[in-house]
């Protein structure tokens, strides 16, 4: 039996009966864009991350762009990220204008090292963009410190971190605003696209309320330039439906992480970094060593699919060589890209399945 690396079918099956009625609700309602669903689900999620609000809007891209929007980010201004993330991270920086500056990572937790932040800021710098990388928190201590030293914004792609925790609070607790995305595959998925900002900030709140419907106060009054980035009833109402099962599947993954941590510590792979200060959702189990490819391919042969999260840092994508920087600019993210290889995980794997992998990353390193 071949092993996928994540399967989303088993938790729709479990919910199927819930999702095909409320499927129903919303359909026969006669209302789809920003009504009832949106609003409860909204309530929810802020409740769940423990902030005061959130807006639900079409794609965790996005939420990034509307929150860099909000928090003032214009053309010509700069916005300080990792190099190491996905791209809608970067896509969202270039949406507003601004210019993306890469600063380096650490190479035990893969989030960006706010001593090299420091050294990026300019008089440009109009905002911090720090990701949550794999459910491992940011030093959100030290990058609040950078940006209240220097007074520029800052603001979390919480993208990968339903319900990861930095000294006992989520995303939102720390930055003006947390941006999340409910791609299907992320802790919390929707099915489709969908997105959220959750924020303690009412001025931020109302923002991005006006941003996300075009701008629009009242209908066909507009009171700002805005887009159409909205929530849809339907998404809204399957998160609603998912989000009272998130606690549980974070805790179905981290025991197929104490799996993998048993019996594969005292191998020489870098297993994910624990901090005491932090709890991480392990949205994507992620192992390094310098033999990745051997044993990803070892692994692909013994029918085990495996991932790179992520095979090319962000600085040295083709599209980005307008930005001119070059190969040595960023050593721990790039080295991080040829290291890097994310093992199966999903709530519902059989902690069988993590013993079988384990056994042939053990059979690869002739333990
Ligand atoms: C998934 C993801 C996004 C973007 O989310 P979409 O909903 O796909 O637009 C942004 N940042 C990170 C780190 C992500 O993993």
């Amino acid at each position: 039996m071949y092993i996928w690396r994540c399967d989303l079918t088993k938790q729709t099956e479990m919910l199927l009966e819930q999702l095909l009625q409320e499927t129903k609700e919303v359909l026969l309602s006669g209302k789809y864009i920003l009504g009832k669903k949106l609003e409860r689900f909204e309530e929810e999620f802020a409740a769940y991350t423990g902030t005061r609000y959130a807006v639900g809007v079409a794609s965790g891209t996005e939420a990034i762009y509307l929150a860099l929007v909000a928090a003032g980010v214009k053309h010509g201004d700069e916005v300080i990220t990792t190099p190491f993330t996905a791209i809608p991270t970067f896509s969202a920086i270039l949406m507003t204008g601004a210019k993306a500056v890469f600063a380096d990572i650490n190479p035990l937790t893969y989030t960006i090292d706010p001593n090299s932040v420091a050294d990026k800021i300019t008089s440009k710098t109009k905002a911090l963009l720090p990701v949550h990388l794999f459910g491992q928190m940011a030093e959100m201590d030290e990058l609040r410190q950078v940006a209240n030293r220097h007074g520029i914004k800052l603001i979390e792609d919480a993208a990968q971190s339903h319900g990861s925790l930095y000294k006992g609070s989520q995303a939102g607790a720390f930055g003006e605003m947390a941006c999340y995305s409910f791609y299907p595959t992320k802790n919390l998925g929707a099915f489709g696209d969908a997105g959220a900002i959750v924020t303690n900030q009412k001025e931020y709140y109302d923002q991005l309320k006006l941003l996300r419907n075009y701008g629009q106060e009242a209908l066909y009054r507009t009171v700002i330039n805005g887009i159409n980035s909205r929530l849809d009833e339907l998404q809204a109402a399957y998160l609603s439906i998912k989000l009272k099962h998130l606690d549980h599947w974070n805790e179905q993954r981290s025991h197929l992480a104490g799996i993998y941590y048993q019996q594969l510590n005292h191998l020489s792979v870098q297993l994910p970094c624990e901090l005491t200060y932090t709890r991480q959702n392990y949205h994507v189990y992620v192992i390094r060593t310098q033999k990745r490819d051997a044993l990803q391919q070892f692994l692909e042969e013994q029918g085990i699919q495996t991932n790179i999260y992520y095979p090319i840092p962000l600085h040295l994508q083709k599209s980005n060589a307008f930005l001119g920087y070059n190969h040595g600019d960023f050593p721990e993210a790039e080295r991080a890209c040829e290291e890097v290889l994310a093992l199966p995980m999903y709530p519902e794997m059989d902690p069988e399945i993590a013993i079988r992998v384990s056994k042939a990353i053990k059979q690869f390193y002739k333990y």
